[in-house]
């Protein structure tokens, strides 16, 4: 069967990386959302742990009562508990949802301060301040999120300044109304690498752990190290004569008398579905031959195990996507190995 592997050093070496950009390990949320981004939750949590991260953010209560059990901290960014519970904080992302999470509960209030996708408005403070008082609700946290940190252009200083006002008014009112201050975080894996005087109580880095990065040049881009390989076993071998046509459509034919093998893993894993009319090639640099199917594709040779890919940049280029989607798409189904 097809298999992950995690390569715990290149995880800590991205993980050290990004703790000296920002300070240590403590200021670092590790993000953890959709299932580690295809890494799989329990092990990048588990090896988070090992390394020494306090902290996580994840999307689901289902996710974050499994990193529960490795972290100290947890912070859900858009799901609500029906009941309160230990060491998870709840984002409110709108303030509608105020009413709807137990009382008691550790919550982070989310700051629209340009994306304009979640988040309650500027002039929403106040009232949002005095819902989380009235509903008895714990404000440890004050967050924002930026729409083009990786992006040459001034509004990642904009949304900058737009959130320095945003701690302004939260840090008035709760001396005002006797409220203990909150703490403030607002960098994603690209925000973080563009600041090197980082100033904030935490950040939150998702790809960056992972070993992506997406500075667009002349900004520079962090050493980081790809954390996750996927490989397939082989499940059958034969000589396919010059052509010879190969899967579904008969797409590739052979020009010469070649050996080729089928491996076990397809779109049905979570890989994209390729047909077989360009130039998409394993991590070996062989050229994947006809279309990907649900279950298997197909490469020449007869090698009892190859590697799909252990950097998911080819695969997100030749899909026109980004390597967040080529990796968070992969099966929790896989088996995930550390080593
Ligand atoms: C996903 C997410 C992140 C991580 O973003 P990266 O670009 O992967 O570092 C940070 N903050 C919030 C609110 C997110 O939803």
């Amino acid at each position: 069967m097809s298999y992950i592997i995690i390569n715990r050093s290149n995880f800590f070496h991205n993980l050290s990386l990004i703790s000296k950009q920002i300070g240590g390990i403590e200021k670092l949320f590790v993000v953890l959302k959709d299932n580690a981004y295809g890494h799989g939750l329990e092990e990048m949590a588990k090896l988070s742990h090992e390394f020494g991260a306090k902290r996580c953010a994840v999307k689901t209560v289902k996710e974050a009562l499994i990193t529960q059990k490795y972290l100290p901290y947890t912070l859900i960014l858009s799901d609500i508990p029906k009941e309160r519970l230990n060491n998870i904080g709840i984002t409110i992302n709108h303030l509608s949802s105020i009413k709807k999470i137990p009382s008691d509960s550790l919550v982070e209030l989310k700051v629209d301060t340009g994306m304009h996708r979640n988040g309650i408005k500027l002039d929403e403070l106040e009232l949002a301040l005095k819902l989380i008082k009235d509903r008895k609700l714990i404000l440890k946290g004050v967050f924002t999120h930026f729409r083009s940190a990786d992006e040459l252009t001034s509004e990642y200083f904009w949304q900058r300044e737009n959130f320095k006002e945003v701690k302004k008014r939260v840090k008035d009112i709760c001396k005002r109304e006797n409220l203990l201050q909150p703490y403030f975080h607002s960098h994603n894996s690209a925000a973080i690498f563009r600041n090197s005087n980082f100033d904030e109580d935490f950040a939150r880095s998702g790809i960056s752990i992972y070993g992506y990065h997406y500075l667009n040049p002349p900004l520079q881009n962090p050493p980081l190290k790809p954390v996750l390989s996927l490989w397939a076993e082989k499940l059958s071998q034969r000589e396919l004569k010059k052509g010879q046509r190969v899967g579904y459509g008969g797409v590739f034919e052979s020009k010469k008398d070649m050996i080729i093998s089928t491996y076990d893993t397809g779109y049905g894993d979570g890989l994209f579905r390729y047909d077989g009319l360009g130039d998409l090639k394993a991590a070996n640099g062989k050229p994947i031959l006809g279309r990907i199917s649900m279950d298997s594709f197909a490469l020449e040779g007869d090698d009892d195990q190859v590697c799909v890919f252990d950097d998911a940049t080819h695969f997100a280029e030749y899909f026109n996507t980004i390597t967040y989607e080529i990796i968070t798409n992969l099966s929790k189904d896989i088996r995930r190995v550390i080593r």
